[in-house]
């Protein structure tokens, strides 16, 4: 714990005193140090790249100048690491993005089960490069609720495209919307969301950190896909921006269950949700 101490001198009925005041500042000191690490981080992730792309410009410029077979294969992993930088620099601003709102509930109704086949329509190429199947499991009749569409469309994006990059070759990734029903965590009617994997799982030790600005259970093999570390912690302010709550299940060598309930009323009409959700 610390405390920031202040002394004043203060008269008491006539007597000279000392007040001393103790504030408890550990709340600051943990944000501070928060901050510290996460600008310590960006900066070891942004320079990573940029310094194997200055190790390849020099070979360029030197031993590899009339190289063309070389040539080609130097820009090509510049390229790769150019990518890598980009889409870096992407989550770190959707990242702010999300955080700033994260207190504005949005206002818009969307139709989950329309997101979900959007996305899914978006990623098919990515599966089938990689070996994966997709799948849809969605309600006869799609449910409206407060939402940002494109929030939610990133919510799903990112969580399909971890279940392909993690599973492995032939992974089948089912993305499952339900129909409305009392959730007592929310105390009123909300809709399951969920993207199942049947990849390689999760060790239970990593489950709690997961959705912690760049972490990840195997670094190689995050990077090896592609990963920024920064997809869950997005995952995590919006699904917190949606008053929703996050669920991760998983168990090695059978799969992994990312869930996401969201509220389908706005806050104020709560009372006459709960009632009807519970009957
Ligand atoms: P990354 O950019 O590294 O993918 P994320 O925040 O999206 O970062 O995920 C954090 C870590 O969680 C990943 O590095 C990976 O180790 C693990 N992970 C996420 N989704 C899955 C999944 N479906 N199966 C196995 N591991 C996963």
């Amino acid at each position: 714990i610390s405390y920031d101490v202040t002394a004043s001198q203060v008269s008491l009925t006539g007597q000279n005193a000392v007040l001393v005041t103790f504030n408890d500042v550990t709340h600051l000191e943990r944000a501070g140090q928060m901050r510290r690490d996460f600008v310590a981080n960006v900066s070891h992730e942004l320079r990573t790249p940029l310094t194997a792309l200055i190790g390849f410009i020099e070979t360029l410029r030197g031993p590899a100048r009339d190289d063309a077979e070389a040539r080609e294969r130097f820009l090509a992993t510049m390229a790769d690491e150019a990518h890598r930088m980009n889409r870096l620099v992407a989550d770190l601003l959707s990242l702010s993005r999300v955080e700033t709102d994260e207190r504005v509930r949005p206002t818009d109704r969307v139709k989950p089960a329309d997101i979900v086949t959007t996305i899914l329509h978006r990623l098919e190429p990515l599966a089938e490069a990689a070996g994966a199947t997709l799948s849809a499991d969605l309600p006869a009749q799609d449910v409206a609720l407060p939402g940002d569409e494109d929030q939610l469309g990133q919510v799903i994006g990112n969580l399909v495209e971890n279940a392909i990059k993690y599973g492995g070759r032939g992974v089948s990734v089912t993305v499952t919307v339900s129909a409305p029903a009392y959730e007592p965590q929310l105390r009123g009617t909300g809709v399951r969301l969920s993207v199942a994997d049947t990849g390689p799982g999760i060790d239970p030790v990593h489950i709690p950190r997961l959705t912690e600005r760049f972490y990840r259970v195997d670094d190689h093999r995050s990077r090896e896909v592609g990963g920024t570390g920064l997809g869950l912690a997005i995952v995590k302010h919006i699904v917190n921006r949606h008053r929703g709550r996050l669920r991760i299940d998983s168990a090695l060598e059978k799969g992994t269950i990312f869930t996401i309930i969201l509220p389908v009323e706005a806050p104020g009409a709560g009372h006459s949700v709960t009632s009807r959700g519970a009957s």
